[in-house]
């Protein structure tokens, strides 16, 4: 099971997160969405360990997260960032393999992962002598996307993956990534403020706002079910020209 469990978070001038429980599906792709500040990220950071609550607990594959278990615990889940996040004085190879390296992981093994992985997500094996700076945008999210799989974590954490790239690049990345998500069956957490993005994600769409979860669901109970106004509101902000997928 992953959840967070009543957990709360102030930083010195704002309030991330207030009492918030969720429990996340396993196998199934949950998307946090809201406005900017409403705490999605900071849920994310949670799950990753890299922020602790205040109050609360957050569990990770059935374990409550601590400091003592963190590093094994980092192991069963890839990270991937706006920017991607990657070393910028390791190529692409040493960035994806850092850790399974560290790890002592055998060489053949490596090779092995490395050839799925630039496979996986369409990476030509070339590129991976590359500095992440030769990269594009693009490029260096399909990097970054096998350094979070490297060591095939049952859970992948995802914040606006794609929120840096130009709208064709974007577009094309996302049927990708949909394609990856069902092929891997794993439980995936992804972090966006765009509301079609979300809806072409999710199983299942999380609408938070200043720290608390407003409505859960699927994309048609937030247009046709609307727990309060404000769910409308953001709904129809983001609808934009073109309608809603389902
Ligand atoms: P979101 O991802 O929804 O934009 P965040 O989780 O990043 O929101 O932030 C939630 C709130 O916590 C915001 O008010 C933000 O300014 C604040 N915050 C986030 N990280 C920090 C930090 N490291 N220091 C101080 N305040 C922070």
């Amino acid at each position: 099971m992953i959840s967070v469990e009543n957990v709360s978070k102030r930083y010195a001038q704002a309030v991330a997160l207030t009492a918030l429980t969720f429990a996340f599906r396993p196998y199934t792709t949950t998307v946090l969405i809201g406005p900017s500040g409403c705490g999605k990220s900071t849920v994310l950071r949670m799950l990753a360990g890299l922020v602790l609550p205040d109050s609360g607990r957050v569990i990770v594959n059935d374990v409550e997260l601590t400091n003592a278990n963190l590093s094994g615990l980092r192991q069963q889940m890839g990270y991937v960032i706006q920017d991607g996040g990657l070393f910028p004085h390791l190529t692409a190879r040493d960035n994806v393999t850092l850790l399974a390296r560290h790890l002592r992981r055998d060489n053949d093994s490596i090779k092995q992962r490395l050839t799925q992985l630039s496979d996986l997500v369409r990476l030509p094996s070339a590129l991976l002598e590359r500095y992440p700076r030769q990269l594009s945008g693009g490029q260096r999210q399909r990097v970054a996307l096998m350094r979070a799989l490297m060591l095939d974590p049952p859970l992948l954490l995802l914040d606006e993956p794609l929120g840096a790239l130009d709208p064709i690049t974007r577009y094309a990345l996302q049927g990708e990534l949909k394609s990856i998500f069902s092929q891997l069956k794993k439980t995936v957490v992804l972090v966006t403020h765009d509301l079609h993005e979300a809806a072409y994600f999710a199983d299942q769409i999380v609408l938070m706002r200043d720290g608390q979860v407003i409505q859960t669901g699927a994309i048609d109970d937030f247009q046709k079910r609307p727990v309060v106004p404000f769910v409308t509101e953001f709904v129809m902000a983001q609808r934009g020209h073109v309608p809603l997928a389902n």
